[in-house]
């Protein structure tokens, strides 16, 4: 008797291997490695793994199941290099510090989470929030919450009244004076610090504001704010962690001082010049040019006096359409550019938008969409497990139904989303 329950829990447990065994008959593939679309390819997933690619529709198992993709463009699934998945801008986001605990900010947050994935985009870095980013991050992976997967800077890094101090703008009794622990610097050791202390709380990666910012409560948007002795501390702290570093950047002395100092993304750029550009091939820097954000806060600030604090409304007035021309010029110039939107600026969801304004300033749809696959995991240094469909890597796969490489609006209407093998929309 033994024997025959043994040998029925053998026969269940092997149906219930098999069950996880997925088919995805793919009319067209656009893999994120090749420039051309292939034809009628079967994809077959196990668990959280593509295991094997095969031409035409191959015939389905009885214990396997099929995904039927057959009208569909396939691709790898997407990833975002900048997104604050904690917020959203709104006329009441410079208020809501006080309003909100962390708990509102993470339950609000799992929308936003959902969002993301449902809009083709399974693994996104967040580039700074208040330590929340941590807990959605460990949320999405525990399978508590729909999300994408998260690499989270956890608090940006600023010097005193640089773009991300958190005390900026608030009244004297309520600035304190922010050191290391809440990620504000004003030295070299100072620097190392504060990146100890965010791998101490769980942060992947580390994030810098070289330069004024936009949306901080404070009127400079462009000159520098780190050294460049501190900027070099931060990456070598960083380094012996394996993280990678990103720096904000408008202005050009800002942007200087982070490519010397060895910071390995540049973001929002909008003051690049040709020089510039120059010394970020010559660096291998990568460029997240982010115009869905610099188009959001100009359609705001031009549009609706009241939607930003009056300190900010000229800062966005002249920084946010520029963003779109420098991608441009940087574009035409080789520079490598990686996928990033800065949503949480614009509202999450809307992160394929950016393809629309990438092609729109010059560049094919098929390099916009290896950008947001292939490069951008090599810039997360997460090549090996993501970024392309390939025998070996994780299931991340999204499918539209119109050709993107004729209609790149499509990918704003994304029609199939497995990340991880499972499958979250159909
Ligand atoms: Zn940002």
């Amino acid at each position: 008797m033994k024997i025959i329950q043994a040998a029925l829990f053998i026969i269940a447990l092997s149906i219930s291997v098999q069950a996880q065994v997925k088919y995805l008959h793919c009319g067209h593939l656009i893999d994120g490695e090749s420039s051309s679309v292939h034809i009628e390819k079967t994809i077959i997933v196990e668990a959280n793994r593509i295991v094997d690619i095969r031409d035409g529709y191959t015939a389905v198992p009885d214990t396997a199941e099929l995904i039927d993709l057959k009208d569909q463009y396939v691709m790898p699934g997407f990833i975002d290099m900048h997104v604050h998945i904690e917020g959203q801008s709104s006329p009441q986001r410079y208020s809501e510090a006080f309003r909100m605990n962390e708990a509102d900010v993470a339950l609000r947050a799992t929308m936003y989470c959902e969002r993301t994935l449902m809009a083709g985009f399974t693994t996104v870095r967040d580039l700074g929030g208040s330590g929340v980013n941590v807990s959605l991050r460990n949320a999405v992976n525990a399978g508590y919450i729909p999300g994408p997967r998260i690499y989270t800077a956890e608090k940006s890094l600023a010097t005193t009244g640089g773009h991300a101090d958190p005390s900026n703008g608030v009244k004297d009794e309520l600035k304190g004076d922010p050191g290391p622990k809440e990620g504000v610097i004003n030295s070299v050791e100072e620097a190392k610090k504060a990146v100890r202390q965010r791998y101490k709380n769980g942060a992947d990666c580390i994030k810098i504001t070289a330069t004024g910012g936009v949306l901080s409560v404070a009127k400079d948007g462009m000159g520098p704010q780190f050294t460049i002795e501190e900027v070099r501390a931060v990456v070598d702290a960083a380094e012996d962690y394996g993280f990678v570093t990103a720096a904000h950047a408008h202005g050009k002395e800002g942007m200087r001082r982070a490519i010397l100092g060895g910071i390995h993304t540049l973001e929002h750029g909008t003051f690049m010049d040709e020089e510039i550009m120059d010394l970020m091939i010559e660096h291998g820097t990568y460029y997240v040019p982010t115009i869905s954000a610099g188009m959001f806060v100009y359609e705001k600030a031009s549009t609706n006096p009241m939607y930003f604090p009056a300190i900010i409304r000229p800062k966005a007035l002249t920084i946010g359409p520029l963003i779109k021309e420098t991608f441009a010029k940087a574009y035409e110039h080789g520079v490598k550019i990686v996928f990033g939107t800065d949503t949480g600026v614009s509202p999450h969801g809307d992160n394929a938008k950016e393809f629309q304004h990438m092609v729109e300033a010059g560049m094919p749809a098929i390099e916009a969409i290896i950008s947001a696959t292939k490069i951008a995991a090599e810039a997360l240094r997460i090549d090996d497990q993501q970024g392309t469909i390939a025998v070996g890597k994780l299931a991340d796969v999204v499918a539209v139904r119109d050709n993107p490489l004729d209609d790149i609006s499509s990918l704003q209407r994304m029609a199939f989303v497995m990340k991880d093998g499972q499958v979250y929309k159909r």
